[in-house]
């Protein structure tokens, strides 16, 4: 374990972990990030049902991606295996965050997925934000937090989680993810702002398809793949 690298990923994790707080789409401890260093596969997320005024860098507790803690006495968020898992499978990610935001949960809860309505979901997802199926009652008898990413990676079956780096669980909320803890963050941001502007949409026109193909694939394509232009060249964009 380079030292170093490690204290970084938890000094960025903990900043993420700030900035959902901040973003608002924290309600009460209902919310963490999580980051891995893909050298070490050292997983740093913020500890359980601790209140944000009380985190800390050295307080992300570190995990394996056996579910081992590595150092630190608080307990990671219950939510870990469900972490840990998406690591294991969705490789090309740095960081995954979790929330009950109100209008991202709100598809959640309907069991809908979020539908493509503008260029504003385009620029982040390309296509509809997946609901998984509900879960069963063998999985919640099971490993919960486990089964909750097995629900996820089914789901993923049928998409690409780097053109749509999101997810709805069932009757549960969204997870997102990205390359960087800041990147999955930024991405749980805009989710809440697509699913509140596709409610408003609908309450003006009932019934509202889905934007058009092309003007879809313009926006998306235009941000991210080989023939991306937009913004500044050899800086990140948003
Ligand atoms: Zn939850």
């Amino acid at each position: 374990m380079n030292r170093t690298t490690i204290r970084r990923l938890q000094e960025q994790v903990y900043q993420a972990n700030l900035e959902l707080k901040e973003y608002g789409l924290v309600t009460a401890t209902f919310g963490n990030v999580s980051g891995i260093d893909r050298a070490s596969g050292i997983v740093a997320i913020k500890p359980s049902g601790l209140p944000y005024d009380q985190l800390s860098p050295e307080k992300m507790v570190l995990v394996d991606l056996q579910y081992n803690v590595l150092e630190g006495e608080l307990k990671p968020s219950s939510d870990t295996k469900t972490h840990v898992m998406l690591y294991r499978s969705f490789e090309q990610i740095g960081g995954i965050v979790h929330t009950h935001s109100t209008y991202a949960t709100a598809w959640a809860q309907a069991l809908k997925p979020l539908p493509c309505y503008g260029t504003t979901h385009a620029d982040i997802f390309h296509g509809q934000v997946p609901c998984t199926a509900v879960m069963r009652e063998d999985q919640i008898e099971r490993d919960y937090e486990e089964e909750t990413a097995v629900q996820i990676l089914e789901t993923f079956q049928l998409y690409d989680y780097q053109q749509i780096p999101g997810v709805l669980v069932a009757s549960h909320g969204p997870f997102t993810w990205g390359q960087t803890p800041e990147k999955a963050v930024y991405h749980s941001l805009m989710l809440e702002t697509i699913a509140e502007m596709a409610i408003l949409s609908l309450n003006i026109t009932p019934g509202l398809k889905a934007i058009k193909k092309s003007l879809m694939d313009k926006h998306f394509l235009r941000k991210h793949g080989r023939n991306a232009y937009y913004g500044q060249p050899g800086k990140e964009n948003r």
